[in-house]
């Protein structure tokens, strides 16, 4: 494993796939999902560069969060059950799996405790699949509006994950229609600034269709797709 390589090989084809749909790449954030890794991974991509990093679980996050040696952003990428929210909101700055009102109730009440404004993006559960979480895209307007209202919470976009398949050009078709609802709700007081969909088996095609987020591990920390 050397994390070195494989960052250069993830950017040489974000560069690539940006280009070929000429997109700016340096408009693209990567987001290095460290879960699975340790503070000493982490450390390593800190001094290749990397400043965004991916976690879903607030305790297994901790140790790295607490290290004072790097000043970095931290994305909370998995579910977040409720009871959780008071953990999250002192540690991540930016949320990317905000998909039900009760938790966005709770997130807007205990930022407003703090006097903070919390960032979150909305996911959305695009190929409307049993085993993911996330709004069904025709439901996501509505949410929408309704979060738009909790003046500490603050919307800057969407995250989807696509299914999982060998061959990404299967999913093409949901980032597609991820990027068109991206681009086409247009709700006030919802800045949609941010499309995070794109992981280590199909952030090319992501990229082709419109991401500027993108979550990857597997192919930073372990080198395979
Ligand atoms: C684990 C995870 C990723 C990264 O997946 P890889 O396939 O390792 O790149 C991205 N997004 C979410 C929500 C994840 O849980």
């Amino acid at each position: 494993m050397d994390i070195a390589v494989n960052l250069k090989f993830v950017k040489e084809k974000i560069i690539k796939a940006a280009l070929k749909t000429k997109r700016d790449p340096d408009k693209i954030t990567l987001v290095a999902v460290s879960k699975g890794v340790g503070l000493l991974e982490v450390k390593e991509a800190y001094a290749l560069g990397i400043r965004d990093f991916g976690e879903n679980r607030v305790q297994d996050a901790e140790e790295k969060i607490n290290c004072s040696s790097i000043n970095v952003n931290w994305h909370f990428i998995g579910h977040l059950q409720t009871n959780k929210v008071k953990n999250v909101l002192p540690k991540f700055s930016l949320i990317h799996s905000l998909d039900r009102l009760r938790l966005a109730k709770k997130i807007n009440q205990l930022a407003q405790g703090e006097g903070k404004r919390i960032k979150a993006l909305v996911q959305v559960n695009i190929a409307e699949e049993e085993t993911k979480h996330g709004l069904p895209p025709l439901e996501v307007k509505d949410f929408l509006e309704e979060v738009a209202q909790f003046p500490n919470l603050d919307i800057i976009g969407l995250m989807a994950m696509a299914p999982y398949v060998s061959n990404p050009e299967e999913v093409r078709p949901y980032f597609r229609r991820m990027y068109s609802i991206f681009r086409t709700l247009d709700v006030p007081g919802v800045d949609m600034r941010y499309l995070s969909m794109g992981m280590s088996n199909d952030f090319t095609v992501a990229v082709e269709e419109g991401a500027n987020v993108l979550r990857i591990g597997s192919q930073l920390f372990q080198g395979d797709e």
